[in-house]
């Protein structure tokens, strides 16, 4: 390996030391096992040589918010059979099938319109999805991250479980940018009560990313998207 290659891997190896670390002490706190918390390493804007080393480095999942970035990486990485490739991002319809051709998990399934694009790609393979709900409050300015209005949530993953191919797996949420991502999270987690009253099998809590994943654990989170407290600031204000 190249003197440069070695240095990244250890910047790696630190990084995720420390989130592993953070998790941990997280679930001590929650009293929970770190066990039941699964950490998906967001390797959005950063190489296919950078997944290597995190497969090296026994990270099994990965996470990518857009399409192209993601295929041309999960082919990069086609011969590392044991990882599994999270889409994280937000997703268009006319990508949707795609998407699903390389991605093992979707998370941010928020229109019903999304779901037979994706289990047309996902065939015979079938697709674990998660239906991303709408963390802001009601008059939140900026650009939307996303996700279904809670009002819709069950209805959608009712519709989800009615295609063959998706597997329903549970909700996903994305803290507002201000203020405390705690009362974002509780709802998530109520939502996340209400859908497993319809699909059981939806047990799933994706919540959490390097600037909250503490208060994820501690409202129940089973799966953190963690990038930069990682692999480093990616380009601003991405
Ligand atoms: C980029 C991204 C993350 C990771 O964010 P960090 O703050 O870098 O940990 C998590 N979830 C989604 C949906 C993202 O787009």
């Amino acid at each position: 390996m190249t003197q440069s290659g070695t240095a990244r891997r250890e910047e790696l190896r630190a990084g995720l030391r420390g989130v592993r670390q953070r998790l941990e002490s997280a679930c001590d706190r929650a009293g929970r096992d770190a066990s039941e918390v699964t950490l998906v390493v967001v390797t959005k804007f950063f190489p296919a040589t950078d997944v290597r080393l995190l497969h090296e480095l026994e990270v099994q999942h990965v996470g990518e918010s857009r399409h192209q970035e993601g295929q041309e990486k999960h082919e990069q990485c086609a011969d590392l059979g044991d990882l599994t490739w999270h889409f994280v991002g937000q997703l268009q319809r006319n990508k949707a099938a795609a998407v699903a051709e390389w991605a093992d998990v979707v998370h941010s399934v928020d229109r019903a319109r999304l779901l037979a694009p994706l289990a047309k790609g996902a065939g015979t393979a079938g697709l674990d999805v998660l239906v991303q709900v709408n963390l802001d409050p009601p008059d939140a300015s900026g650009g939307s991250r996303g996700g279904a209005p809670p009002a819709d949530v069950v209805t959608l993953a009712t519709e989800v479980g009615d295609l063959s191919g998706l597997r329903l797996r549970g909700v996903m949420g994305i803290a507002p940018l201000d203020g405390d991502p705690a009362p974002a999270f509780a709802r998530l987690a109520q939502l996340a009560t209400q859908v497993r009253e319809v699909e059981p099998e939806a047990r799933w809590i994706s919540a959490g990313m390097s600037g909250d994943l503490e208060a994820a654990v501690e409202a129940g989170a089973t799966h953190v998207r963690v990038g930069s407290a990682i692999l480093g600031n990616r380009p601003s204000g991405l």
